[in-house]
């Protein structure tokens, strides 16, 4: 995709080229006559979304808002090719949820059973035996008395996603500008004037900021202050062995344990996925190491044998790091915050690809309605934070 001018003015603008800025951009300019334009200060896709795992699952635990969120998006990325005349990987993958019953983790997964329930979402619910008849390659049955499985989850690619959002919003008459940075946002009598840029200033009403985990650098520029953590996690490919592959081709389930604090996900092609998921490490976007830490590895790679015995000698055929955008509760933020026409869709803790085509739809909603009948807006306000610097409180289990 060639590049747009970089314009000197424009009605809204959105900053960031991820999955939450295209989606945004996508919507927006479905939605207004306005002229929008999108700025990304690298490549589309080369933050979090570039190296996502890109699970697309719908149980959420007790936490309806995001199994409802995740549902509406799945079908938009199910229809993606047609929708936005672009192509998606995409792969069937139910993910399964070990747990004990009785504990924060069986309370977990049943509650997000039941939610699927109500929603007619495919799930299953897995006792005892029934547990090793249904995973034989897991070794589980000692640890776990419970597996609640969300069946119709899947998992997509994040680079493709954010670049098919882009192509459907220039196809909507959006601007797409890659490689010019926004150093500030620009104020004057407490409205949104423009932004500069390290290639000039841009004249707008609105500007948006979708700039994953140096979104709160952005903020500041204004003068809000916005709670986000970035945080490397680590991830590594495993190569199974021929036998192994013949023996289980779906390789694994794409798997989670109780505590969420590591997942296995099977890879496009024929490897599985073993990824931490602990938000603790804080670190820099711009100058992280992305090589994971030979002592994670070797973590990883063991509670995997343990869990999965057959796979103990599985070679290493990849490895990377990502960072999240982590905030106190693990809550998305989508809101106006500061100056009239300043918006922040940021926050996204880790698990917000799932969510890409419903934060979209709910940005533009907040910015071009002021609210959204998708769902209620006030759960992912700033102000929360106001009232108690750990907003929500964690989720139940963690994830
Ligand atoms: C390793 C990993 C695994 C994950 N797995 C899953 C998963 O399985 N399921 C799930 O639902 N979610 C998952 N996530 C989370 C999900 O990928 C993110 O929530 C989502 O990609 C966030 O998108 P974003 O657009 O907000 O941020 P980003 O993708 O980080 O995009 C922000 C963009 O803004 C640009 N930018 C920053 N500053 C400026 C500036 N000043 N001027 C112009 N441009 C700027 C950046 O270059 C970047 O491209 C995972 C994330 C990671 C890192």
């Amino acid at each position: 995709m060639t590049d747009d001018d970089i314009p000197t003015q424009t009605d809204i603008l959105v900053i960031g080229g991820g999955v939450m800025g295209t989606s945004t951009t996508y919507f927006l300019a479905t939605m207004t006559d306005r002229s929008v334009t999108l700025l990304e200060k690298s490549q589309l896709a080369s933050g979090s979304t570039g190296d996502s795992s890109a699970i697309l699952r719908h149980h959420y635990g007790d936490e309806d808002i995001y199994t409802e969120m995740a549902w509406w998006s799945h079908q938009f990325f199910r229809a993606f090719d047609e929708k936005l005349d672009a192509a998606l990987s995409y792969e069937e993958s139910p993910l399964v949820r070990f747990a004990d019953e009785g504990t924060t983790g069986g309370d977990y997964a049943r509650a997000g059973y039941e939610a699927l329930r109500e929603r007619d979402i495919p799930v299953s619910a897995y006792t005892g035996e029934e547990i090793t008849e249904q995973y034989p390659m897991f070794d589980v049955d000692e640890r776990y008395d419970l597996a609640v499985s969300d069946d119709s989850a899947a998992y997509s690619d994040g680079t493709d996603a954010a670049l098919g959002f882009a192509r459907g919003a220039r196809d909507a008459g959006a601007g797409i500008v890659t490689g010019v940075e926004v150093q500030s946002l620009e104020a004057e009598a407490g409205k949104i004037i423009g932004v500069e840029t390290d290639q000039g200033t841009i004249a707008c009403e609105t500007a948006i900021v979708a700039a994953g985990p140096w979104t709160h650098r952005l903020a500041e520029t204004v003068g809000v202050d916005v709670p986000i953590t970035p945080v490397r996690e680590q991830i590594v490919l495993l190569d199974p062995p021929a036998e192994y592959a013949e023996a289980y081709p779906s390789l694994t389930p794409t798997t989670s344990f109780p505590g969420g604090e590591w997942y296995i996900r099977p890879d496009f092609g024929d490897g599985i996925l073993v990824a931490t998921h602990r938000h603790t490490e804080e670190t820099d976007p711009d100058a992280y190491d992305n090589t994971p830490d030979e002592e994670t590895i070797l973590e990883l790679v063991d509670e995997f044998a343990d869990h999965v015995p057959e796979l103990r000698d599985a070679g290493l055929k990849g490895q990377y790091c990502g960072v999240y955008s982590t905030t106190p509760d693990h809550d998305f933020i989508i809101d106006q915050a500061g100056p009239d026409g300043c918006y922040l869709c940021c926050g996204f803790s880790g698990h917000g690809f799932k969510h890409g085509p419903a934060v979209g739809k709910l940005t533009a909603d907040l910015v071009l309605e002021g609210e959204s009948d998708l769902v209620d807006l006030e759960y992912f306000s700033l102000e929360r934070f106001a009232d108690d610097p750990d907003g929500h409180g964690l989720p139940m289990d963690n994830i």
